[in-house]
């Protein structure tokens, strides 16, 4: 690609954004920004230091002390990989609740529109295409039925050897997407110009192909 194309991929949890934006992001050679792993990593540093994100002075004091960056598509949190610590259910559900706060968003946005300057990125989450990178050349909204999403998840869990009932984390995934999409600030939602795809009867393969596909017929608009 010899345009600058910025790939913004929106949808609910567990929907398979990262595994294809990661994909479709070395299939491209462009970097990719994994915006939950931010949040989750926040979430992570919530609850190391035991502090309440409904205190603003405590909140915006670690906020300070704080760094969130990405090294080779990796989260560092003060520097150091977080990401073998990120995806527990307890860090699914403190990133969940914890991103609804306004000052969270605000210093994670921020930092996400200075990586997404100038050059061609694939980024995902729920509110790039409406909010972070509002002017993205080519925007995505991955959904997959919450039955499918949570029988993804499960596997993941599984394979990680946690004991997992589907009909739980089905509920819990909806509880986050009603949470994601129902918060005041920069809530879940497809951007106008986002491309719908549903990814419930589709293969990781299929996906990419798509979402490849959507891509090069944006880059050569
Ligand atoms: O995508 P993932 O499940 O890793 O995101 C973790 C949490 O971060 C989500 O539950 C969602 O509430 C929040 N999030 C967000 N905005 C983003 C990305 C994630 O609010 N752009």
């Amino acid at each position: 690609m010899n345009n600058i194309v910025r790939i913004a991929i929106d949808g609910p949890a567990g929907a398979g954004k990262s595994t294809i934006a990661k994909i479709v992001a070395k299939d491209l050679g462009i970097d990719y920004i994994d915006t939950g792993a931010m949040y989750r990593a926040i979430a992570l540093k919530l609850i190391r230091t035991g502090t309440d994100y409904n205190d603003g002075a405590a909140l915006a004091a670690m906020l300070d002390a704080t760094e969130v960056d990405f090294s080779d598509g990796h989260v560092l949190l003060d520097g150091e990989p977080a990401e073998g610590f990120i995806r527990t259910p307890e860090v699914s559900e403190m990133a969940s609740a914890s991103s609804a706060v306004l000052a969270i968003r605000e210093k994670l946005v921020a930092l996400q529109r200075a990586m997404g300057q100038r050059k061609s990125i694939v980024m995902d989450g729920r509110d790039i295409g409406t909010n972070v990178l509002k002017d993205a050349e080519c925007k995505i909204y991955l959904d997959a039925s919450p039955r499918v999403r949570a029988q993804r998840r499960a596997l993941e869990l599984q394979q990680k050897g946690m004991q997992v009932s589907i009909d739980q984390i089905e509920e819990e995934i909806r509880a986050r997407d009603y949470r994601d999409m129902h918060r005041e600030h920069n809530p879940l939602a497809k951007a106008d110009d986002a491309v719908f795809v549903d990814s419930s009867d589709m293969t990781i393969e299929q996906v990419v192909e798509t979402l490849k596909a959507i891509i090069r017929e944006k880059a050569n608009e």
